[in-house]
């Protein structure tokens, strides 16, 4: 069965340390995997979502000690949205002034109720109050009660100088389907999952280009449920749209490749096996340091430069 929607959103931070508590101790999310940047393992990178880690509730970290702060723009995400269940939302407001957490006050898109607040780094996220995912998997190892705890991801919204060029990859290589229109926003969907099955596009033409750093989304990534799946998608992004994206690059809990899109963001296609649980026990994860093979030699390197985290 074909499950599209996003699988993980990965974006840049400053402290560790500061990143690990926010996530975990103020929004209750797992720390489901803490690993290296395989492309620059002297910084970790950490990844939170549900208990079992599924695809469609990863976001996750490159953190590091002195990254400068990144500025939103055109060709950039401009927020990551949780779904949380429909009573929650004072319950929300209520943590976020007690955590001295930086908030908006509720406001209602497409119908329904979305505080948005940020993170220490600014990163700029929101939970939308969402009737009838009670029953959806969460992580109940945090202070935060059933009845109010993350549900994975609802959606990310992309600003974009004009929609249709990055709709048009949406519909036509990432499953998605144009659903409605509310002001500047056009809101994509993928029919088969509710678990981060919505992409948002505000059209922002004239707006400034945006800056990589601290508080801002490296890249989305978006599911393909096999390797056959992923190449079919990198062959119609090559025949119909002339983008050619990376060979495919072995993240141990996905395989990976990467494309820029045509409103100027990185976009990821990841497989979605074989999961977080391949290298350490399901009641375990994100426990101990996982290092690929290729750098498992290195540990105690690595290890001695990695700031100490919980
Ligand atoms: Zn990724």
């Amino acid at each position: 069965m074909r499950q599209h929607g996003i699988h993980h959103v990965t974006a840049i931070a400053g402290p560790a340390s500061r990143n690990l508590d926010f996530y975990t101790q103020v929004l209750g999310l797992r720390l489901v995997k803490k690993t290296v940047n395989f492309d620059d393992p002297s910084t970790y990178h950490l990844y939170y979502g549900d208990a079992a880690g599924q695809p469609g509730t990863i976001l996750t970290f490159f953190p590091w000690e002195h990254a400068a702060p990144g500025r939103l723009g055109v060709g950039e995400t401009q927020e990551t949205v949780f779904r949380v269940p429909q009573a929650s939302i004072g319950f929300w407001t209520h943590r976020f002034v007690e955590k001295g957490v930086l908030h908006e006050a509720p406001e209602k898109r497409f119908g329904e109720t979305v505080l948005s607040f940020k993170d220490p780094d600014g990163t700029r996220l929101a939970v939308v109050g969402i009737a009838g995912i009670d029953d959806a998997p969460f992580w109940n190892g945090s202070d935060i009660p059933a009845e109010a705890a993350i549900r994975g991801f609802h959606s990310v919204s992309l600003l974009v100088a004009e929609a249709a060029p990055t709709g048009a990859i949406l519909t036509d290589v990432l499953g998605f389907k144009e659903v409605a229109r509310e002001g500047s926003l056009v809101r994509f969907a993928s029919g088969d999952t509710a678990l981060g099955g919505i992409v948002d596009l505000r059209e922002a033409g004239g707006f400034l280009k945006g800056r990589p750093g601290a508080g801002t989304v490296h890249h989305v990534a978006f599911r393909a449920a096999s390797d056959a799946v992923q190449t079919e998608m990198v062959e119609k992004l090559a025949r119909n749209h002339g983008i050619v994206a990376t060979e495919p690059k072995n993240r141990d809990y996905f395989r990976a490749v990467y494309f820029r899109e045509p409103g100027g963001l990185l976009f990821e296609i990841a497989t979605d096996d074989p999961g977080f649980a391949v290298d350490e026990a399901a009641d375990a994860l994100g426990q101990a340091l996982k290092l690929p093979a290729f750098l498992e030699k290195r540990r105690a390197e690595i290890e001695a430069v990695l700031p100490a985290i919980a």
